[in-house]
């Protein structure tokens, strides 16, 4: 059973899957190589807890229950020491998230479960760099962590149906849905999402609608609860753009990057994270 989680990597998703899993009861260590990301994370955590017990989702005795599950730390190791479960959430790179998986391998117990939030990368190829590749899966989180319902859970080449079976069980404490998926690059949902927030760009850069037109069309014609391009701005353009290209390396021509996006990228236009994207976001 899991009682700890260690989460790698404290930016957009390692704290929110912190904080979901924090105020489910979990005893959760949150682990960043940068102490400006810990921090910002502990900001974050204390102040969406706030705002949860202020609207009434959680009661001042779960917030306080929550902030003392939770630590913070620069170690890995500390992170990792007694954790059953870890789930890492670093940046969408192949070497980095090796490099992370094979110290969580040395420094987690023999029993733990390995799970990388990749949005598209091979959990088959992170568990072979590991001593314990039936123990290695993806747990797909979706931004933001509180408020979206689905983990995609991921199965690698060796993946056993007992770590499928934490993945549930901690998905289900967590209060989300889960999907099963064999892995794919891009599973079902980034597959999908990337083509269709590519599509959307490809059609600004074509003169065919406005930003504000194509995400209104999706919204209203198609019941999108976001447009392609608002979404976009939110995930960050330099990740959609890794994304892309991993798609694009993985998959074919159907995927390459829009060129606008690739723009974007290069002029520092990332979206809401950088002030300015497909929208303006300064004075927001
Ligand atoms: P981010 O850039 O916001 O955060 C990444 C964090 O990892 C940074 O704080 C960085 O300091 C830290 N880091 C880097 N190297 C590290 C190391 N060796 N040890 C510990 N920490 C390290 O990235 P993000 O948007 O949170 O994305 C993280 C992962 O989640 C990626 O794989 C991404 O594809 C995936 N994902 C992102 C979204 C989204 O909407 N942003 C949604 C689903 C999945």
């Amino acid at each position: 059973m899991v009682e700890k989680i260690a989460v790698v990597g404290a930016g957009t998703m390692g704290r929110g899957i912190a904080y979901a899993a924090a105020i489910s009861g979990y005893r959760v260590a949150l682990t960043d190589v940068s102490e400006a990301a810990l921090a910002a994370s502990r900001t974050y955590i204390e102040r969406e807890m706030q705002r949860s017990a202020a609207r009434g989702f959680l009661t001042d005795g779960q917030v306080e229950l929550a902030q003392a599950s939770l630590s913070y730390t620069p170690s890995l190791t500390a992170a990792a020491t007694d954790a059953d479960l870890a789930v890492e959430a670093v940046l969408e790179q192949m070497a980095l998230k090796v490099k992370v998986f094979q110290q969580l391998d040395e420094r987690c117990p023999p029993h733990a479960v390995l799970a990388t939030n990749t949005s598209t990368m091979s959990p088959t190829e992170i568990g072979a760099a590991t001593k314990r590749p039936g123990k290695v899966l993806a747990m797909h989180f979706f931004n933001p962590v509180h408020k979206m319902k689905l983990i995609e859970i991921v199965r690698g080449l060796d993946t056993t149906d007992e770590a499928v079976a934490v993945a549930q069980a901690v998905g289900a404490k967590m209060g989300k849905e889960t999907v099963e998926v064999n892995e794919f690059p891009g599973f079902v949902t980034s597959r999908i999402n990337c083509l269709i927030g590519n599509e959307a760009m490809l059609m600004l850069q074509e003169g065919i609608a406005s930003a504000a037109d194509i995400d209104k069309a999706l919204k209203l014609g198609l019941k999108h609860p976001m447009g392609p391009l608002e979404l976009a701005d939110l995930v960050g353009l330099d990740a959609r753009l890794r994304n892309m290209a991993y798609l694009h390396q993985t998959l074919g021509e159907k995927y390459r990057p829009a060129p606008l996006l690739v723009k974007y990228v290069k002029a520092g236009r990332l979206g809401r994270k950088s002030g300015k994207g497909f929208y303006d976001y300064k004075g927001n």
